[in-house]
Protein backbone atom coordinates (compact mmCIF):
# COMPACT_ATOMS: atom_id res chain seq x y z
CA UNK A 1 0.00 0.00 0.00
CA UNK A 2 1.15 3.35 -0.87
CA UNK A 3 1.70 5.35 2.72
CA UNK A 4 2.55 8.76 4.16
CA UNK A 5 5.45 8.66 6.08
CA UNK A 6 3.99 11.91 8.27
CA UNK A 7 7.18 13.15 9.99
CA UNK A 8 9.48 16.70 9.88
CA UNK A 9 12.26 14.78 11.58
CA UNK A 10 14.63 12.75 9.35
CA UNK A 11 15.67 10.18 11.92
CA UNK A 12 12.57 9.12 12.15
CA UNK A 13 11.52 9.67 8.78
CA UNK A 14 15.00 7.36 8.04
CA UNK A 15 13.36 4.47 10.40
CA UNK A 16 9.92 4.84 9.77
CA UNK A 17 10.82 4.68 5.51
CA UNK A 18 13.04 1.34 6.30
CA UNK A 19 10.52 -0.26 8.52
CA UNK A 20 7.53 0.45 6.29
CA UNK A 21 9.15 -0.72 3.19
CA UNK A 22 10.31 -4.12 4.41
CA UNK A 23 7.00 -4.76 5.30
CA UNK A 24 6.28 -4.64 1.48
CA UNK A 25 4.83 -0.87 1.18
CA UNK A 26 5.67 2.32 -0.77
CA UNK A 27 6.28 5.08 1.27
CA UNK A 28 5.96 8.69 0.48
CA UNK A 29 7.53 11.66 2.41
CA UNK A 30 6.20 14.63 3.17
CA UNK A 31 8.80 16.52 0.97
CA UNK A 32 7.80 14.03 -1.79
CA UNK A 33 4.46 15.14 -1.27
CA UNK A 34 5.04 19.12 -1.24
CA UNK A 35 3.14 19.29 2.60
CA UNK A 36 4.71 21.60 4.68
CA UNK A 37 2.30 21.27 7.51
CA UNK A 38 3.74 21.14 11.24
CA UNK A 39 0.55 20.70 13.61
CA UNK A 40 0.75 22.06 17.33
CA UNK A 41 1.49 18.73 19.36
CA UNK A 42 -1.37 19.96 22.07
CA UNK A 43 -1.84 16.40 22.89
CA UNK A 44 -1.23 15.44 26.70
CA UNK A 45 0.02 11.61 25.80
CA UNK A 46 2.21 10.21 23.06
CA UNK A 47 -1.20 8.38 21.52
CA UNK A 48 -3.17 11.65 21.59
CA UNK A 49 -0.17 13.65 19.83
CA UNK A 50 0.14 10.46 16.94
CA UNK A 51 -3.63 10.72 16.46
CA UNK A 52 -3.39 14.90 15.87
CA UNK A 53 -0.63 14.60 13.45
CA UNK A 54 -2.11 11.22 11.81
CA UNK A 55 -5.39 13.35 11.22
CA UNK A 56 -3.67 16.40 10.22
CA UNK A 57 -1.13 14.93 7.29
CA UNK A 58 -3.94 12.53 6.26
CA UNK A 59 -6.05 15.23 5.33
CA UNK A 60 -3.40 16.82 3.82
CA UNK A 61 -1.66 13.97 1.93
CA UNK A 62 -4.94 12.17 1.04
CA UNK A 63 -3.34 8.69 0.88
CA UNK A 64 -3.02 6.30 4.24
CA UNK A 65 -1.16 7.87 6.31
CA UNK A 66 1.29 6.53 9.33
CA UNK A 67 2.90 9.34 11.68
CA UNK A 68 4.68 8.57 14.86
CA UNK A 69 5.15 10.36 18.45
CA UNK A 70 7.30 9.21 20.66
CA UNK A 71 10.19 9.69 23.21
CA UNK A 72 12.07 8.76 26.16
CA UNK A 73 10.71 8.79 30.21
CA UNK A 74 13.44 8.22 32.71
CA UNK A 75 12.32 7.00 35.91
CA UNK A 76 14.69 9.01 37.94
CA UNK A 77 13.13 12.39 36.68
CA UNK A 78 9.37 11.04 36.61
CA UNK A 79 9.02 10.26 33.38
CA UNK A 80 10.79 13.37 31.90
CA UNK A 81 11.27 14.49 29.82
CA UNK A 82 8.04 12.21 27.79
CA UNK A 83 5.56 13.86 25.57
CA UNK A 84 8.65 16.71 25.85
CA UNK A 85 11.83 15.04 24.71
CA UNK A 86 12.25 16.93 21.71
CA UNK A 87 11.75 20.14 23.40
CA UNK A 88 13.31 19.08 26.44
CA UNK A 89 16.45 21.78 26.31
CA UNK A 90 13.53 24.73 25.74
CA UNK A 91 13.95 24.82 22.02
CA UNK A 92 12.19 22.37 19.55
CA UNK A 93 14.50 19.88 18.04
CA UNK A 94 17.94 20.67 19.16
CA UNK A 95 19.84 16.43 20.10
CA UNK A 96 22.84 18.14 21.24
CA UNK A 97 21.40 20.84 23.64
CA UNK A 98 18.53 17.61 24.73
CA UNK A 99 21.37 15.76 25.06
CA UNK A 100 23.34 17.89 26.96
CA UNK A 101 20.60 18.51 29.68
CA UNK A 102 19.39 14.80 30.10
CA UNK A 103 23.44 14.18 31.22
CA UNK A 104 23.37 17.24 33.04
CA UNK A 105 19.93 16.08 34.87
CA UNK A 106 21.08 12.68 35.26
CA UNK A 107 25.18 13.84 36.80
CA UNK A 108 24.30 12.34 40.47
CA UNK A 109 22.14 9.57 39.50
CA UNK A 110 24.03 6.08 40.48
CA UNK A 111 24.08 3.25 37.77
CA UNK A 112 20.98 1.07 39.34
CA UNK A 113 18.64 3.58 39.18
CA UNK A 114 19.36 5.05 35.32
CA UNK A 115 16.95 2.91 34.39
CA UNK A 116 14.41 4.45 31.65
CA UNK A 117 12.21 3.49 28.33
CA UNK A 118 11.57 4.47 24.99
CA UNK A 119 7.62 4.72 24.23
CA UNK A 120 6.52 5.11 20.25
CA UNK A 121 2.49 5.61 19.46
CA UNK A 122 1.84 5.02 15.81
CA UNK A 123 -1.44 6.41 14.77
CA UNK A 124 -2.42 4.71 10.99
CA UNK A 125 -4.88 6.93 9.48
CA UNK A 126 -7.56 6.21 6.84
CA UNK A 127 -8.38 9.15 4.16
CA UNK A 128 -12.18 9.68 3.58
CA UNK A 129 -15.40 12.28 4.50
CA UNK A 130 -15.15 10.12 8.09
CA UNK A 131 -11.20 9.28 8.81
CA UNK A 132 -10.94 6.46 10.87
CA UNK A 133 -7.58 5.73 12.68
CA UNK A 134 -5.70 2.68 14.44
CA UNK A 135 -2.91 3.81 17.46
CA UNK A 136 -0.44 1.15 18.43
CA UNK A 137 2.35 1.69 21.82
CA UNK A 138 5.60 0.51 21.26
CA UNK A 139 8.20 0.29 24.32
CA UNK A 140 11.88 -0.48 24.73
CA UNK A 141 13.18 -0.41 28.04
CA UNK A 142 16.97 0.26 28.92
CA UNK A 143 19.20 2.90 30.92
CA UNK A 144 20.30 6.27 30.59
CA UNK A 145 24.47 5.92 30.19
CA UNK A 146 27.16 8.60 31.67
CA UNK A 147 28.36 9.36 28.05
CA UNK A 148 27.41 9.83 24.56
CA UNK A 149 28.61 6.84 22.59
CA UNK A 150 28.49 6.08 18.52
CA UNK A 151 27.36 8.33 15.53
CA UNK A 152 24.43 6.11 14.07
CA UNK A 153 20.71 7.17 14.58
CA UNK A 154 19.62 10.79 16.11
CA UNK A 155 18.41 12.23 19.25
CA UNK A 156 18.83 10.11 22.22
CA UNK A 157 20.53 7.44 20.58
CA UNK A 158 24.22 7.78 21.90
CA UNK A 159 22.37 8.24 25.55
CA UNK A 160 20.11 4.78 25.35
CA UNK A 161 21.65 1.19 26.40
CA UNK A 162 18.70 -0.86 25.15
CA UNK A 163 18.49 -3.98 27.48
CA UNK A 164 18.10 -6.20 24.28
CA UNK A 165 19.54 -5.84 20.90
CA UNK A 166 18.32 -7.44 17.78
CA UNK A 167 20.13 -10.69 15.81
CA UNK A 168 19.70 -10.86 11.93
CA UNK A 169 17.02 -13.72 12.20
CA UNK A 170 14.79 -11.23 14.10
CA UNK A 171 15.54 -12.89 17.30
CA UNK A 172 17.08 -10.40 20.23
CA UNK A 173 19.74 -11.46 23.10
CA UNK A 174 20.52 -9.41 26.25
CA UNK A 175 22.57 -6.16 25.25
CA UNK A 176 25.43 -7.46 27.03
CA UNK A 177 28.33 -4.98 25.78
CA UNK A 178 25.55 -2.16 26.86
CA UNK A 179 25.87 -0.75 23.25
CA UNK A 180 23.98 2.89 22.90
CA UNK A 181 21.28 2.58 20.62
CA UNK A 182 23.74 4.70 18.77
CA UNK A 183 26.14 1.90 18.25
CA UNK A 184 23.67 -0.61 16.42
CA UNK A 185 23.89 -1.34 12.91
CA UNK A 186 19.92 -0.50 11.53
CA UNK A 187 18.61 -4.34 12.32
CA UNK A 188 19.83 -4.64 15.41
CA UNK A 189 17.54 -1.50 16.69
CA UNK A 190 15.01 -2.01 14.44
CA UNK A 191 14.24 -5.66 15.88
CA UNK A 192 14.13 -3.93 19.60
CA UNK A 193 13.18 -0.34 19.29
CA UNK A 194 10.02 1.37 20.26
CA UNK A 195 8.79 2.61 16.87
CA UNK A 196 9.87 -1.31 15.26
CA UNK A 197 7.86 -2.62 18.18
CA UNK A 198 5.13 -0.30 17.30
CA UNK A 199 5.44 -1.07 13.63
CA UNK A 200 5.16 -4.26 14.30
CA UNK A 201 2.20 -4.47 16.22
CA UNK A 202 0.41 -2.22 13.43
CA UNK A 203 1.22 -4.74 11.22
CA UNK A 204 -0.44 -7.71 12.92
CA UNK A 205 -3.74 -5.17 13.89
CA UNK A 206 -4.05 -3.30 9.72
CA UNK A 207 -5.77 -6.21 7.72
CA UNK A 208 -8.84 -6.81 10.85
CA UNK A 209 -8.91 -2.58 10.67
CA UNK A 210 -8.87 -2.65 6.71
CA UNK A 211 -11.22 -5.28 6.46
CA UNK A 212 -13.61 -3.49 8.94
CA UNK A 213 -13.44 -0.23 6.77
CA UNK A 214 -14.50 -2.09 3.61
P1 LIG B 1 8.14 14.01 18.50
O1 LIG B 1 7.55 12.61 18.53
O2 LIG B 1 8.32 14.47 17.09
O3 LIG B 1 7.42 14.95 19.38
O4 LIG B 1 9.62 13.97 19.06
C1 LIG B 1 10.22 12.82 19.51
C2 LIG B 1 11.56 13.14 20.13
O5 LIG B 1 11.90 12.03 20.96
C3 LIG B 1 12.68 13.24 19.09
O6 LIG B 1 12.93 14.55 18.71
C4 LIG B 1 13.86 12.66 19.85
O7 LIG B 1 14.42 13.64 20.66
C5 LIG B 1 13.22 11.63 20.73
N1 LIG B 1 13.19 10.29 20.08
C6 LIG B 1 12.12 9.60 19.62
N2 LIG B 1 12.50 8.42 19.10
C7 LIG B 1 13.84 8.39 19.22
C8 LIG B 1 14.81 7.41 18.84
O8 LIG B 1 14.53 6.35 18.25
N3 LIG B 1 16.08 7.72 19.15
C9 LIG B 1 16.44 8.88 19.79
N4 LIG B 1 15.58 9.82 20.13
C10 LIG B 1 14.28 9.58 19.85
Amino acid sequence: MMICAATNNGGKLKELRRILAAMGHEVKSLRELGITLDPEETGETFAENARLKALAFCAAAGLPTVADDSGLCVDALNGAPGVFSARYCGHHGDDAANNRKLLAEMRDVPAENRAARFVSAVCFALPGDAPRTLTVLGECPGSIAFDETGDNGFGYDPLFVPDRVGLPDGTTVPNAARRSYAELADGEKDAISHRGRALEKLAAELPAFLNDSM
